[in-house]
């Protein structure tokens, strides 16, 4: 019963919007396939909410997931989400798509199911920019990109009568049943974007990160690295300047009253002027949260500064400890650079150094990757504490628009047995490790690469489960044209013929030959 699977659950929040509504106004839901204390964390849930609030004639709504009771949480109002007009539905990662199929199928709102009826379902993230096909039978259209400047006449579009026909001539929304190619929308000048500065959260559940001001330094990264699909996707590179950034932080500090800044940017310190604004902050007595960095990112100077802002752990992403692999997927460092950032961070008083590590790289060998991690262990047993360095190792996921494309998803249980063999050797230089289940990574290649007949395994797996005895159960029932790519992978990606993300097929040709893809 549908009554039963969407619960009210109002929060004491920090802030919300009490707008008055008229029955004539247009209703948009704002959906995310997650818990709420993961949801606040995402810039877009943020920035949907109060901008969507901002337009005349149209209220938002906002509903989150509850994965343990498996419900839907209505935030605002009990507002049944079938009465809505339009759902934006926030799908950052591909495993988001499972439960987003549970979710629509049980409000009976799958696009296979439902056909043109109202409320549009229109799915944004940087997953469905790269590959909407997986979509086709889940959601009604794909916003290809940065969603801020078409938002507008979507909502608006969402309200007239031939919705669907208006929807469709936006120009980077992809509608899936068609075949035109949607080119990425972008946002040229971040520094007049808009940013939420009302961020709303719960007194009672600590968002992921922690509590503070969310602030977006910057979109794309100018490394490309091989293996990422964040920065071809949101490529070009784009930040915001010195002063912007220092007047949403002074504002947002002012409204939420919590003097912590959590920074958003896949490469943080390639931003100019990064250390004045740090330095600023903590002469002002504010603390920070810093995502991943780059091993040569981190400073002597920088590890001083970001301790002294409150930071008690950090994340360095060399992904491999291979010499002279690094520099071929874009991530030049020297390890024995590495060993002294881990020494000079354990002396500074850090608790610990999360590492990023990606095993099964084409071209390498097991014995290899497993070489050069024992030379690495053996490197750092000068420091003493067990589990400083913890290393998280992934399994090379191949994901669109990258180098890795053409790999196939099976490529991914190469590395199924590796992680005993890191364990064994972390275990006596007092290692932590951490991993992703193969199993899991290989689930995420499958929808990563995968074409309109994915779409169909992944609500078969939805309708089994959301864990990973669903998703074995819809691999078995899965048809021959999943197999092929599953086990070939792609020649000539389907997703070429749908988006156009602006990165040209003959770097992404030229460099996998290059990288032992092809
Ligand atoms: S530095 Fe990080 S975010 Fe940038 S391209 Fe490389 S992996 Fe991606």
């Amino acid at each position: 019963m549908i009554e039963e699977f969407v619960v009210y659950k109002r929060r004491r929040e920090n802030f919300v919007f009490e707008k008055r509504g008229r029955p004539s106004d247009i209703k948009v839901g704002i959906l995310m396939p997650m818990p709420y204390n993961a949801a606040v964390s995402s810039l877009f849930f943020q920035m949907a909410y109060t901008y969507v609030n901002s337009l005349e004639g149209v209220r938002a709504y906002r509903y989150v997931f509850n994965l343990e009771e498996k419900k839907v949480e209505a935030l605002d109002e009990r507002l049944d989400p079938r009465k809505l007009d339009l759902i934006l539905l926030s799908l950052p990662f591909e495993l988001d798509y499972v439960t987003a199929a549970y979710i629509l199928t049980n409000l009976n709102l799958l696009r296979r199911l439902k056909g043109n009826e109202k409320p549009i379902v229109v799915a944004g993230g940087i997953a469905p920019t790269a590959n909407p096909l997986p979509l086709s039978d889940i959601v009604d259209a794909v916003v290809i990109g940065e969603a801020e400047e078409i938002l507008k006449n979507m909502i608006y579009g969402a309200g007239e009568l031939n919705a669907f026909k208006v929807i469709e001539e936006i120009s980077c929304v992809s509608m899936l049943a068609n075949s035109d190619i949607r080119r990425k929308c972008f946002v040229e000048d971040l520094n007049n974007a808009p940013h939420p500065i009302h961020q709303f959260y719960s007194y009672d559940e600590e968002p992921i990160y922690g509590y503070g001001v969310r602030v977006e330094v910057s979109r794309g990264c100018p490394y490309l690295c091989a293996f990422c699909m964040e920065s071809h996707v949101m490529y070009p590179f784009r930040y915001r300047e010195f002063a912007i950034l220092d007047r949403i932080i002074e504002k947002s500090i002012d409204v939420l009253k919590i003097p912590r800044v959590i920074f958003y940017s896949l490469s943080l310190f390639s931003v100019p002027n990064m250390d004045i604004l740090l330095q600023k902050l903590l002469k002002q007595g504010i603390e920070i949260s810093i995502p991943s960095m780059r091993v040569e990112h981190v400073t002597k100077e920088r590890l001083e500064l970001i301790k002294a802002l409150g930071q008690k752990t950090l994340t360095i992403a060399p992904e491999t400890l291979l010499p002279t692999y690094s520099c071929k997927i874009g991530k030049c460092y020297n390890v024995d650079y590495l060993i002294e950032v881990l020494n000079y961070a354990y002396k500074t008083g850090y608790s610990h150094v999360k590492l990023y590590l990606i095993t099964g790289f084409p071209g390498t060998t097991m014995d290899e990757e497993l070489k050069s991690f024992e030379k690495f262990s053996s490197s750092v047993k000068s420091i003493k504490k067990r589990g400083f360095v913890e290393v998280t190792l992934n399994p090379l996921i191949p994901k669109p628009w990258t180098p890795f494309q053409f790999l196939p998803p099976l490529s991914v249980l190469r590395s199924r047995h590796i992680e005993e063999q890191y364990r064994r050797i972390a275990k006596e230089s007092g290692i932590g490790i951490s991993a992703l289940d193969v199993e899991w990574a290989f689930a995420q290649a499958i929808i990563a690469l995968g074409d309109k007949n994915t779409s169909k395994l992944i609500i078969d797996w939805a309708l089994s489960g959301l864990g990973l005895k669903g998703f074995r159960k819809a691999l078995k029932m899965a048809d021959e044209r999943i197999r092929s790519y599953l086990k070939n992978g792609w020649q000539d990606p389907p997703w070429y013929r749908y988006v156009d993300i602006g990165v040209p097929k003959t770097y992404l040709d030229l460099r996998a030959r290059y990288l032992k893809v092809l």
